[in-house]
């Protein structure tokens, strides 16, 4: 029969991969700890009005990129495209819009119709944080910081280069977009379809073109600075000295945005030169209006989202794969005391294997090819007399232990 083949945009994580991905989420899970960052997990669907709403419908993400369907009882459901949308409407489903601020970390898949290529997938994996409740410039900084000091236990550090802008007040987001209109219109002629199109819909959007002629035209477009109103530099100027306290550096980039019109002041990516197109690993910003957006009070909020297949990518070393402790009995009654010796172990805490099929040179073998770090070997004598003989295969010294104290010789 023909074998059937993953979906497009998707992939199996086996192996090697599959503990990179885990070592990028255990890191951030425990870095997010160290910052009072709690974990909380929301459906992988939605109704889809969760994202449509908030996405607004301009975005990429709601026009081309969503997978929708109408499931059997009717009602329009999203695959999640990303997950702040859901943590908010967890908040207001929660109540919890009276117990702020609330720090939430929380990693999963998502899903994006998008043309799959090395770092884009259409199923793919985020890990991401949240600050909701919290209206000052620390907050910002500090979920910057956050995700610095996760880039950082990941060895990653000297692969990214955090780049940090503003979006300012709504008051400097208008004067600005004004601005930007202008200078686009005049160059209409020049825009890909697809600006010429943000240029009506979401103007700001368009310094995110990846498209060459549209680029070359950003590099001269107008910057925000000189329409922030004073609060909304000073709210600048303090994320960036607090920053500077944390220990966290950046560089200033004012072509960076977050395209939704729920986004304010902070906007930050962190990028690299390694992985070619798909340069932006973790990107964030201030999205104030979003928790309004979902029916809830208005609620400042903060928060970022980084690819773990991009990261997982930027690894250098693979986390070394656990070893076992491989229990190898001879004889029928070598094997029933081996089946108590190998519980004792992973009791300790030890991983631990029981070698059974062949003859001893066979079952040596299987502890080779599982990279034991030791070997119990259990032969009829060795029962007999109550022991074992525990082989070390890094040194090769082998010795003999109590059954009942193989599993205290082989702790870690
Ligand atoms: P891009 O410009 O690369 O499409 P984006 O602006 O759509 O990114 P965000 O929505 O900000 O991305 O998501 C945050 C992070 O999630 C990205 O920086 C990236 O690391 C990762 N990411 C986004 N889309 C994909 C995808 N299709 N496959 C793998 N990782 C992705
Ligand atoms: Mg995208």
């Amino acid at each position: 029969m023909e074998a059937l083949q993953p979906v497009r945009g998707t992939r199996d994580i086996l192996g090697e991969d599959q503990r990179r991905h885990a070592h990028v989420v255990n890191t951030a899970r425990r870095v997010a700890g160290l910052y009072g960052f709690d974990e909380w997990s929301t459906p992988i669907f939605e109704d889809t009005r969760v994202f449509a709403r908030t996405l607004g419908d301009t975005s990429d993400v709601v026009t081309k990129e969503m997978y929708s369907f109408v499931d059997r009882g009717g009602d329009s459901i999203t695959l999640r495209p990303e997950n702040t949308a859901g943590i908010c409407r967890a908040l207001v489903t929660g109540g919890l819009t009276q117990s702020l601020p609330q720090k939430v970390f929380y990693a999963g898949p998502m899903f994006r119709y998008e043309r799959p290529q090395k770092g884009r997938y259409r199923q793919f994996h985020q890990i991401g944080a949240e600050l909701i409740g919290a209206p000052e410039p620390l907050a910002d900084a500090e979920i910057i910081a956050l995700g610095w000091h996760i880039l950082t236990a990941l060895g990653l550090a000297g692969d990214v280069v955090l780049e940090l802008n503003t979006l300012g007040d709504t008051p400097s987001r208008d004067a600005y977009r004004a601005a930007l209109v202008a200078y686009f219109q005049a160059h209409a002629g020049a825009l890909s379809a697809d600006s010429r199109d943000r240029l009506a819909r979401n103007p700001l959007r368009i310094l995110d073109s990846k498209d060459q002629a549209d680029r070359a035209l950003i590099a001269g477009a107008p910057t925000i600075s000189v329409y922030l109103t004073p609060e909304a530099a000073a709210f600048y100027a303090a994320v960036q000295a607090h920053l500077v306290r944390l220990g966290v550096p950046f560089v200033e980039n004012p072509r960076i945005v977050r395209g939704l019109d729920y986004y304010s002041h902070t906007a930050f990516e962190f990028v690299t030169t390694r992985l070619g197109a798909q340069g932006t690993v973790m990107a964030g910003g201030r999205y104030d209006g979003l928790v309004a957006e979902m029916g809830g009070p208005p609620t400042p909020a903060v928060g970022w989202a980084a690819g773990i297949e991009r990261l997982s990518m930027l690894l250098t070393e693979s986390p070394a794969a656990p070893r076992a402790v491989c229990v190898v009995p001879m004889g029928e009654a070598a094997e029933a005391a081996a089946l108590a010796v190998l519980q004792d172990l992973r009791r300790g805490g030890v991983r631990a294997e029981m070698a059974y099929r062949g003859n001893f040179k066979r079952r040596l073998e299987r502890a080779n090819r599982i990279g034991a770090r030791a070997v119990v070997i259990l032969g009829e004598d060795e029962i007999a007399r109550g022991v074992a003989a525990v082989k070390d295969l890094a040194t090769g010294t082998q010795t003999e232990v109590a059954l009942t104290d193989v599993a205290r010789v082989l702790a870690v």
